[in-house]
């Protein structure tokens, strides 16, 4: 019989083989039965309170393992993890479950915690789901508390892989690391905490394997998982082990040879020079890129610093945010990218309306031409967070030379003030736009008369030119980056970007994959933007490509007639 390959997202690279433990939480009963005679208010109050300081102290105690082990970003996890539970809201639903429907403390609780997350997952938010997630998470701290029953750790005796519907931060904390070999997940997202912690902790993780996942694994099933292809192996036989387990070494030998090249130049075999820089949207990300030897930070999405609030920050809290990650990053220059809501990003902070199709709506920089409050604020700490280091402004989602025009107006104005304030800023601080659209690579000319460099997002530009929506399973199998039409575009404003002494970046995934680092190059671009992880792959590739052999392939690349012929041509360069 042939193994049963499931396959999912590539969450934690890594090689995992073991048994599984299939992990089962505490749900919230549908209709949870009320307490009878003996029940009494005060006394489950007492009882919340005393378990609402035992998971406090628990969710302290792995913030500050964390801190300790230089990890700040999974850190900070629980320090948001500590301002959900005790977010009033979430206290007043379990307080009036107590009071009003006489339910004991841990069926409040869970029914609280389920009724929030429910409202949070009908958003259909990616961002939204994950947070969803969180607070089930610190629900069942909560509820483990209350009733002493065994978290996943104590459950876990001997080494295994874990299997779960998801699983969240807190559960994965509770799991001596020895014992966690891998997290196999039927739910979960690449950008949900427990992915980013299994990320930061080295742990191997597969996530998004559906419901086949659990229909076909039960405690002690052997596994095998490949991280970095997301794919899990259902009882492996002895053949598909041992590739495996060679594949695991190797990894680990690579690992080591690309820790010792972090100080290697970023230059071609024969000389050609490129920037090698990050995208980040936390101090943490930051951090890690300059670990890794970023030559700076190339897409700062903004956004993202501002998901864990219901407010927005204002200019003086901005400033010390940009100043935080420059200060990651000494001397190196930043390029960070103004607020980018709308499409699929939503931020607490930022309602918007309802739109039939938000990607071609009110999105990006066309939010913030109509928005003054939300920009300039914005375009102001970057202005003075540029008086003590090297910031570059990029404006999202550019279509037309005349939105460029009126963010320039914007930008006048907010140095104006400023000069009126009597206050430090940039004078002299680079503008920038991204390539997203087809109309501004088609118009590249016109708006590199305009700006400073252009930054190629393929993410969006891929999107726009198949028309096939980022984010819709459906039609995935479209979304092609390396479609010659997509590359048409990259080429095209290469040449206009040069043609007026302009850099261009790709910042987009493209830009961290490995694979597609030749061919980038032998189009024209100056720099490449990705993940801080990506880095020491993506210095590897740079050094490994000729220049003159990536152009030569480049044209081909351009005549061919579709994405499969493209992958063709760099699995034969990457041969050759
Ligand atoms: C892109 O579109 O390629 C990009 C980098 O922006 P985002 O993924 O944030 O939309
Ligand atoms: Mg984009």
């Amino acid at each position: 019989m042939s193994t049963l390959i499931l396959h999912g997202l590539a969450a934690a690279p890594g090689v995992a083989i073991g048994p599984a433990l299939v992990y089962q939480p505490a749900e919230a009963s549908p209709a949870p039965t009320p307490s009878t005679a003996t029940f009494s208010v005060a006394q489950e109050q007492v009882r919340l309170a005393k378990a609402l300081a035992q998971a406090d102290a628990s969710l302290v105690e792995h913030e500050a393992r964390l801190r300790q082990a230089n990890k700040a970003e999974e850190a900070d996890i629980f320090a948001a993890h500590r301002m959900l539970l005790h977010d009033p809201s979430l206290r007043e639903m379990i307080d009036q479950a107590i009071t009003e429907h006489s339910l004991p403390a841990p069926d409040a609780v869970l029914l609280a915690a389920n009724a929030q997350a429910e409202l949070l997952e009908e958003i259909g938010d990616d961002y939204l789901r994950a947070r969803a997630v969180d607070l089930r998470d610190v629900a069942r701290l909560l509820e483990r508390a209350l009733t002493g029953t065994k978290s996943l750790g104590e459950q876990l005796s001997e080494p295994a892989l874990i299997v779960a519907r998801d699983l969240g931060p807190s559960d994965l904390m509770s799991v001596a690391q020895e014992r966690l070999l891998g997290i196999v997940l039927a739910g979960g997202g690449l950008t949900a905490h427990s992915s980013i912690l299994a990320r930061g902790l080295g742990i191997p993780a597969v996530v998004g394997l559906g419901e086949t996942l659990l229909h076909n694994v039960a405690t002690g099933t052997m596994l095998a998982l490949d991280g970095a292809a997301g794919q899990v192996y259902v009882a492996p036989n002895e053949t598909e082990l041992a590739t495996l387990r060679a594949q695991a070494t190797a990894l680990r030998e690579q690992e080591a040879t690309l820790r010792e090249a972090v100080s290697l130049p970023t230059v071609t075999s024969d000389g050609h020079a490129i920037a090698l820089v990050a995208n980040a949207s936390t101090v943490a990300e930051a951090s890690a890129a300059h670990a890794w030897g970023a030559a700076g930070i190339g897409l700062l999405r903004t956004e993202l610093l501002f998901l864990e609030r219901t407010t927005l920050p204002d200019e003086t809290e901005q400033l010390a945010l940009y100043a935080a990650i420059a200060a990651e990053l000494p001397g190196l220059p930043i390029t960070v990218r103004t607020l980018d809501v709308g499409g699929d990003k939503h931020l607490p902070a930022f309602p918007l309306p309802h739109e039939d199709n938000p990607f071609l709506g009110w999105r990006g920089l066309r939010i913030g031409l109509s928005e003054p409050d939300l920009l300039l604020p914005q375009l102001r700490a970057l202005l003075r967070a540029g008086a003590n280091a090297v910031m570059r402004i990029m404006l999202p989602m550019v279509s037309t030379v005349s939105e460029v025009h009126q963010a320039r107006v914007l930008l006048d104005r907010a140095q104006r003030e400023l000069d009126a304030e009597g206050l430090a800023y940039a004078r002299q601080v680079e503008l920038g736009v991204m390539i997203e659209v087809p109309s501004a690579a088609l118009t590249a000319d016109a708006l590199a008369r305009e700006v400073d460099f252009f930054s190629i997002g393929t993410n969006d530009l891929t999107q726009y030119t198949l028309a096939c929506d980022r984010g819709n399973q459906r039609v995935a199998a479209l979304y092609q980056p390396l479609h010659p039409s997509v590359l048409q575009l990259i080429a095209l404003t290469c040449t206009a970007a040069h043609r007026h002494g302009r850099h261009v970046a790709v910042c987009g995934e493209l830009g961290g994959d490995p694979k597609a680092t030749a061919l980038l190059i032998g189009l024209g671009v100056d720099e490449l933007s990705c993940s801080p992880g990506s880095i020491p792959h993506v210095r590897a590739a740079i050094r490994a490509t000729n220049y003159a052999t990536a152009q030569v392939m480049a044209r081909q690349a351009l005549e061919a007639p579709d994405a499969a012929a493209v992958k063709s041509l760099l699995e034969a360069g990457a041969a050759s």
